[in-house]
């Protein structure tokens, strides 16, 4: 069986040329240029509707990770649906807000909140901070003080659990950075239990991305379950219990669960346990967006080695990191396929690195002006992006059945130095 993704066919060939829905990409690329972010509507949508439907008739919040793809368009479209936001920092919070996100279905994640991020998420009244460490309690416990408040708390524990994916991004085992150990949760718990200004509301895991096996998640539940009947019995009753995000998608061959047999997992796990009075929080990113986006871009030139070959694009790694970060790889498709001419090349930007290449060794039929479409970037490409080689970042489109909306101009090249002076 191939990925059950529901964003499966956003993007298909019709009469010979490439469409997100109904429109055909080489329009988008007349109309907005190139490199450009292209977003369905539809299949973002049908993602999120996995989870929640999923997740009807129980207490339950899906926190979309918005760190996979930040976009206010795409924030609004979630918030529309009832999303809560997952968040790393104030500068999310702050986005978050400006797309007319609840601020009490807010959870903030990450391993180093600032006293001045604390702050502004107990001023917008976030549902619930998830603690990463003893000192982070503490400085948590002062600013709510500070402020006469006090914070919702969740410990992010860290279950020693195998995600079975890239070391880059797994985050749930004893060596990342992330999370409690599983030895220091009960006694941080206790702790904070104790403060006047910290309330304990709940538990969070999140072991790792692009996960596309069940085994992983159901054994961390269990575990997570564990903890919270410890808990029980010591008196710490959790009002919720958040499984985190990391579910994979399809860039290539992989057979991820579908959303719904994930959610499924955990709740059978979670009744089984007798906890199905507690609400149910999960934190997708890229299981929402990934197969939802893709990325356009135009060859420049075909340049033939003797070693290799290299299709040129105008696409980078400034534009999509994967490739670079992690190895990553991502499906490239012809936005019109030729019918012969293909040849083994690489596909590459124009940036100054050897590591700038977006997918190597591909059978590929192109010419200079040849557009193509990096597929499955919707989520942690844009999000990513940087001014590398002062290169303005790309433009970004959501694709609304047969319109097409700009939801973020091409940056230009006066943007990126505008906060830049020299000296007197
Ligand atoms: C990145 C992240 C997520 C989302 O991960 P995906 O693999 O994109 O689903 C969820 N929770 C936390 C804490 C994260 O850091």
């Amino acid at each position: 069986m191939k990925s059950s993704s529901p964003a499966d066919g956003a993007f298909a060939l019709r009469d010979g040329a490439l469409h997100c829905e109904r429109v055909p990409l080489e329009a988008i690329a007349q109309r907005f240029g190139t490199p450009t972010y292209v977003y369905s509507r539809a299949a973002i949508e049908a993602a999120f509707r996995s989870y929640r439907d999923a997740l009807a008739g129980r207490p339950a919040l899906v926190c979309y990770a918005m760190k996979a793809n930040s976009n206010l368009a795409v924030l609004d479209l979630l918030a529309r649906l009832g999303a809560g936001f997952d968040i790393v920092s104030g500068g999310e919070l702050a986005r978050a807000l400006a797309a007319g996100g609840d601020p009490r279905k807010v959870v903030f994640s990450g391993v180093g909140k600032t006293e001045e991020e604390i702050a502004q998420a107990l001023a917008a009244g976030i549902l619930c901070f998830n603690l990463e460490s003893v000192a982070e309690l503490e400085t948590i416990e002062r600013v709510a003080a500070r402020l006469g408040k006090r914070a919702p708390v969740s410990v992010r524990v860290n279950p020693d659990v195998d995600p079975k994916t890239h070391r880059y991004i797994a985050t749930g085992l004893k060596s990342n950075k992330f999370g409690v150990a599983w030895s220091d949760a009960v006694a941080l718990y206790r702790r904070a239990a104790k403060l006047a200004h910290v309330e304990v509301v709940g538990i969070d895991c999140h072991i790792g991305s692009q996960i596309t096996e069940l085994k992983p998640y159901v054994d961390a539940a269990d575990l997570v379950l564990d903890l919270v009947d410890e808990l029980q019995r010591d008196g710490i009753r959790l009002h919720h219990v958040d499984f985190g995000g990391g579910l994979g998608i399809c860039y290539r061959d992989e057979v991820p669960p579908a959303i719904g047999e994930l959610i499924a997992a955990l709740l059978a796990r979670v009744d089984a346990r007798g906890h199905a009075d507690k609400t149910i929080l999960v934190e997708p990113g890229r299981s929402v967006v990934g197969n939802a986006g893709a990325l356009l871009a135009r060859t420049i030139v075909v340049k033939r080695g003797a070693e290799r070959n290299f299709a040129i694009v105008d696409a980078a790694m400034n534009d999509l990191m994967r490739p670079a970060l992690y190895d990553a790889w991502m499906d490239v498709q012809p936005v019109r396929p030729r019918d012969s001419g293909a040849i083994v090349c690489d596909v590459v930007g124009p940036v100054c690195e050897s590591g700038d290449w977006l997918a190597r060794e591909r059978a590929l039929a192109l010419a200079p002006g040849d557009l193509i479409a990096v597929m499955g970037a919707g989520a942690y490409g844009m999000s990513m992006a940087s001014n590398y080689n002062t290169r303005g970042r790309a433009a970004e489109v959501v694709v609304d059945g047969d319109r097409v909306y700009c939801v973020r101009r091409r940056e230009r090249v006066e943007d990126l130095f505008a906060g830049e002076s020299v000296l007197p």
